[in-house]
Parts: C-alpha cells; structure tokens; sequence
C-alpha cells in the first residue's frame, strides 16, 4: 500500500467498477463500491465472489484469502459512504452529463483532500475534472478489461493535476500489481489512439477487397505474432463501442484514420456488435467456434 491512500472508493460496479474494487481490495486496501441501485449493486459484489473463485480453484489464491478480501470490500448505495475516501475511481456509465452530474456530487461529499480518478475511455478529463474544484487533484486512470488479469493501466494528468498526485497514483497503480503508464488528456489516450487507427484500417481494407476476415486475421495474428486478429478483437470489443469512441475521436482530432468506415455503421445500425449479440464480422452461434461472415 502507498502511505497516504488508506481507503478507496469506487463508483459504479459494472463490468470495469466491479474489477476495480476487486483488485484494490486483493491488494489489500478496505475498499467501499457505491451503486446507482440495490440490484446492480448485488450483481457487481456477485461477479467479485465469482472471479476470487476462480482463483482459488486455479490455486493462485486460498479459500482464507478470497475470504479476506472479500471482508475489506464493502457496497453502498450511498455517497456519503465515500466520504473518508483517500481516492475514489470512478467507473460508472460512459455519459458526460451523467458523470459531471455525479461528480458534482461527489466533490460536496468526499474529503477536500482526496483525489478523484475517472476510468473513462473517450471523455476528457479536464471536462469531467470541471464538474469539481479539485483541479490539482483529478486524474485519469485507466484500466483494461478484464480488469483482474489485464496488467497495464494508463495514468491520465491534466495541465492543471500536480506532480505529486500523478507521482501517488503512479505508485498506487503499482501497489496494485498493475503496470502505470503516463499520458495525457487527449482524446484515446496512449492504447487507443494506436489501436483505433488500426482496427478502423483493417475494416477499410476489407472493404477495398484486401482480404477476407479470416485472412487478415491470420494475417495480423501469425505475420506480427498479435495474440488474435483485427476482427477477431473487434468482435470481443464490441462494434458500438468502437464506433463510439472512433466518432469521438474524429471529433477531436479529425483526422481520417478516426473516421468509422461505412461497414463499421452498417453493422452497429443492424444491431450486429459482435460476440454480445451473436454476430459481427463472425457469426458467434456456436461460440466456440465462430464463423467469418465476409
Ligand atoms: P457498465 O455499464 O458495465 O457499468 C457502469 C455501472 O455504473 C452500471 O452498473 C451503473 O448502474 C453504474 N452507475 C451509473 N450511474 C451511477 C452512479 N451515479 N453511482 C454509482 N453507479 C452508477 O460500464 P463499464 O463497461 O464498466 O464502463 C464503465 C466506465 O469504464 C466507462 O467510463 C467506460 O468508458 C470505461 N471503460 C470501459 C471499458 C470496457 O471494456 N468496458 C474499458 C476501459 C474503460
């Protein structure tokens, strides 16, 4: 643990909130997740206890210790339950309005000291950091999902967050057993305004006849050692929300290699996203085996 973050908060325990507490408190920090509501929340502390499970079947954790961390984790509802938080990363729904909404909130409630840290993936930091008055104090921190195996976690300052509080969050992500990277408030971040280029590119190419999915992603798999293919990851991903965060980013930088190609449209405007629903550029009827559909 780092000397000065004695307790953290987590808001939202969604897919990314719930492996967020999960891994503070394996890393051994008392641990509070605030919920918009009773039944998410129960859902969020259900895939926790399932996931230390796992370890423990897998014999990388005790029976004692899944117990242990699981007794540091606490859920609320509430927000004043945050109040005594040294940081709170919040995790909860990718919407501006609703997030500055919240930490509006949040800033009345928790400690003045406290740092706030945002998971967000497309949203800038400076705009969420100006729902608060805690300009020195507020901080992108990034995770990857799923968030109890991925190891990287990208480290957002904005022009106004203070050395010494990037400094502490490096040294917190670390005390996590996770790897910090530093980058800045821009749109993508480091890992997706390199991926996103990428996937986009791959779909252009497919669209001027290139190749096939199936052969280009044999192509990125085995000629650049990439552990899956291009549609291979978008289908995990989810077509929307590529197509989400593509347009953001064409928003910010226009700049073509942000762009969404007219295919990628198509796909989300058919409801097709993917593994989630059952096709994309694979047909997922039988999960274990997909089938390339262009
Ligand atoms: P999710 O929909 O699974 O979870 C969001 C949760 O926030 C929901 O359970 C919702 O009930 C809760 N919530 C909404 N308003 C709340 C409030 N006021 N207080 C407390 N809880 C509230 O979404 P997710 O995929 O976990 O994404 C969460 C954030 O993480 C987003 O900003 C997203 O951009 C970012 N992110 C997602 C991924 C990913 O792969 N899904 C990866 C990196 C970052």
């Amino acid at each position: 643990m780092t000397e000065v973050i004695r307790k953290v908060g987590v808001l939202g325990c969604g897919l990314m909130g719930s492996g967020i507490a999960q891994v503070s408190a394996m890393a051994g920090y008392p641990t509070i997740v605030k919920e918009a509501a009773d039944e998410f929340l129960q859902k969020g502390m259900a895939a926790i206890e399932k996931s230390l499970g796992k370890f423990v079947e897998k014999g990388s954790l005790t029976a004692e210790q899944r117990a242990e961390m699981l007794a540091r984790l606490k859920g609320t509802t509430r927000f004043e339950d945050l109040s005594d938080c040294d940081i709170v990363i919040e995790a909860i729904t990718e919407n501006l309005q609703v997030k500055r909404e919240t930490y509006a909130a949040l800033d009345e409630t928790v400690k003045p000291e406290a740092v706030f840290a945002s998971n967000t993936s497309s949203l800038s930091i400076t705009e969420l950091m100006m729902a608060t008055k805690r300009v020195d104090r507020f901080i992108g921190l990034h995770f990857f999902n799923p968030v109890p195996l991925m190891k990287l976690v990208e480290v957002v300052g904005t022009i106004t967050t203070s050395s010494e509080v990037l400094d502490r969050a490096m040294k917190f992500v670390a005390s996590l057993g996770k790897v910090p990277i530093r980058t800045s408030d821009r749109s993508g971040f480091i890992v997706n305004r390199l991926l996103v280029p990428y996937l986009l590119d791959s779909i252009r190419a497919l669209e001027e006849g290139v190749g096939t999915v199936e052969d280009i992603d044999k192509g990125m798999k085995l000629g650049c050692g990439y552990p899956m293919g291009p549609f291979t990851l978008l289908d995990y991903v989810g077509l929307e929300t590529t197509y989400y965060i593509a347009n953001i980013m064409f928003e910010e930088f226009r700049e073509k290699r942000f762009a969404p190609p007219p295919l990628l449209k198509r796909l989300v405007l058919a409801g097709h996203h993917g593994r989630k629903t059952g096709r994309g550029f694979y047909d997922h009827s039988d999960p274990n085996n997909p089938k390339p559909l262009f």
